[in-house]
């Protein structure tokens, strides 16, 4: 079951026309599910969100390709797979209630979360990206996300524990604070790891402690400290 927002995002698929089309749409839908992404449900949201509005109007046209691109300030919105791929791996292990997403950028992945779960918490580091990000959510109706600047590697004690942490900038390793606002039974997706070697795993709180696989290797800016 999705959440209530599919209703609302239900719209702006129509409305966009060439590169942002329905039929640009559903090839990159396709791709995924080529790539292994299994989950419908999360085809299914990515398939209704307009990730053009989520990159400037100049890298519209390349939206509904499958790569990152630039949002500024050196940050990037992440490759649809990685998106979709992330988001299945949280869902796989649970259905999380309560997600905190480490990292908003573009604010497309918190969408994905959001039209997934009853509540998202967002942390950004950098203010700019953030209030953009907010714009644009604000604007599609997106209602069920609270946002934070802040460094997102000290989590958001207030809300915590989470059922589900997502973290979209990679640490070097997991950080502690993040586990220990981790629910039981709840899991954390996270990339891990400098430059090119890094890995992403998935973090699980089990009755006796933390538990952790390798899902696959990924490339993402490193988390930062502080905030800009
Ligand atoms: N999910 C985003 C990914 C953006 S890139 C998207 O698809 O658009 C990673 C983001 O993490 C950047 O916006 C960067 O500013 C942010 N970031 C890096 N370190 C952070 C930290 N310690 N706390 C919060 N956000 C951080």
């Amino acid at each position: 079951m999705l959440a209530g927002n599919m209703q609302l995002m239900a719209d702006p698929v129509d409305s966009g026309i060439g590169m942002t089309s329905r039929r640009t749409r559903e090839r990159l839908i396709q791709r995924l599910s080529d790539a292994g992404i299994q989950s419908q449900e999360v085809l299914q949201v990515m398939r209704h969100l307009p990730r053009h509005l989520f990159v400037d109007e100049a890298l519209a046209s390349r939206a509904y390709e499958d790569s990152a691109l630039p949002i500024g300030r050196g940050q990037t919105i992440s490759q649809p797979y990685t998106v979709a791929l992330m988001t299945q791996a949280l869902f796989e292990h649970c259905r999380p209630d309560t997600v905190l997403e480490v990292g908003t950028g573009s604010g497309f992945q918190t969408a994905v979360l959001a039209s997934l779960v009853r509540r998202v918490y967002s942390v950004e580091r950098v203010c700019e990206l953030l209030e953009r990000a907010q714009q644009r959510l604000g604007s599609l109706k997106m209602r069920n996300i609270r946002f934070r600047h802040g460094d997102g590697a000290e989590g958001w004690r207030e809300y915590a524990p989470f059922q589900g942490i997502m973290v979209t900038a990679a640490p070097r390793g997991v950080p502690r604070m993040l586990a220990e606002q981790l629910a039981p039974g709840g899991a954390m997706v996270m990339p891990v790891g400098e430059g090119g070697q890094q890995m992403l795993v998935r973090v699980v709180r089990g009755a006796d402690g933390f538990e952790q696989e390798i899902l696959d290797s990924v490339s993402f800016v490193p988390l930062l400290t502080g905030v800009a």
